[in-house]
């Protein structure tokens, strides 16, 4: 068998139609235009680039965005005055901070700092309290509702499936596990301490990968016909590579490219979190 593919790129440009289209109307009809501000600390060039992309991203389909760079030697205050300062400013819809930062940085200071009504990447307690909780009207995280939003896009049934997610971190793991059990997937979340892992990812209708770990999932541990999602993003050889290891893709019924499956979606989803943010802030 050869697994279909889960065409992370396709799915997202259809919503940033469906975003762009709504934009365009929202501003037709007298509202206001959404704007995103992006904070890069450093100068990591892969993390400069992911920035360039989402306002690029944001451009295209009419938000705008701003842009907010500070020296890698920022301290924890200095940033915590610029988010103070977005947070205030009217003009702002979503802010988002990429990551990672410098380490001097305590990200969790700054995270519950942020106005959560900002918070397009949903990381402040508030949308991960609202999501574990199941209280709507959450900012949901880019990446986990990505997925989602990519495997229900796909026609894949999430409901009653066995869904197996290999990484418990707050950014990935753990939201993706909830949102699936949200659509009533049976989920069970794996970490460095699980024992058997092979035994768990065998037995997954949907298997999300996201150890960040080259190779992790060999095509031994896949269930045949089963849906894979490959989050992980690693650099082996100068090229990004997943969480697969070879031959999966002969096994799955479904499978993410990576590149080109989980990051798209994420991108598409921070830039509708934006639109949505603004909407919700100015219906
Ligand atoms: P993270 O904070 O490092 O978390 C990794 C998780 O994987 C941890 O929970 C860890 O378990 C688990 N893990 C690591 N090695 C394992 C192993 N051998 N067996 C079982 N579990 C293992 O990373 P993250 O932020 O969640 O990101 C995960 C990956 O997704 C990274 O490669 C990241 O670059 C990628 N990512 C991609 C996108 C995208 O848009 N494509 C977005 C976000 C992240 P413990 O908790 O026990 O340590």
């Amino acid at each position: 068998m050869t697994a279909r593919v889960l065409d992370g790129r396709a799915v997202a440009q259809q919503i940033y139609r469906e975003v762009a289209d709504a934009l365009e109307q929202r501003m037709a009809e007298g509202g206001s235009r959404p704007k995103l501000a992006t904070i890069l600390v450093g100068d990591d060039p892969a993390s400069a680039q992911y920035v360039r992309l989402k306002q690029r991203n944001a451009e295209a389909v009419g938000i705008e965005s701003e842009d907010h760079r500070l020296p890698a030697h920022t301290t924890t205050d200095e940033l915590l005055a610029l988010v103070r300062d977005l947070n205030a400013d009217e003009s702002i819809s979503g802010i988002l901070i990429q990551q990672p930062t410098p380490k001097q940085i305590d990200m969790q200071q700054i995270v519950i700092e942020l106005d959560p009504a900002k918070d397009v990447d949903g990381f402040h307690p508030i949308n991960a309290g609202k999501l574990a909780l199941g209280i709507p009207g959450g900012i949901e995280p880019a990446t986990p509702s990505g997925i989602v939003e990519l495997l229900r896009r796909s026609g894949i049934v999430i409901e009653g499936a066995n869904a197996v997610v290999v990484g418990r971190s707050n950014l990935v793991g753990k939201p993706t596990a909830l949102l699936l059990l949200k659509r009533n997937a049976t989920v069970t979340l794996c970490h460095t301490r699980t024992k058997d892992l092979a035994g768990h990812t065998r037995s997954a209708d949907i298997l999300v990968a996201a150890a960040g770990r080259a190779g992790l999932i060999g095509k031994d541990m896949v269930k045949p016909g089963a849906v894979v999602v490959d989050v992980g993003t690693n650099r082996v050889g100068g090229r990004q590579v997943g969480d697969l290891g070879g031959g999966v893709e002969e096994v799955a019924g479904w499978l993410t490219p990576n590149p080109g499956g989980v990051g798209p979606m994420t991108r598409a989803m921070l830039i509708k979190n934006t639109y949505e943010a603004e909407v919700r802030r100015r219906p």
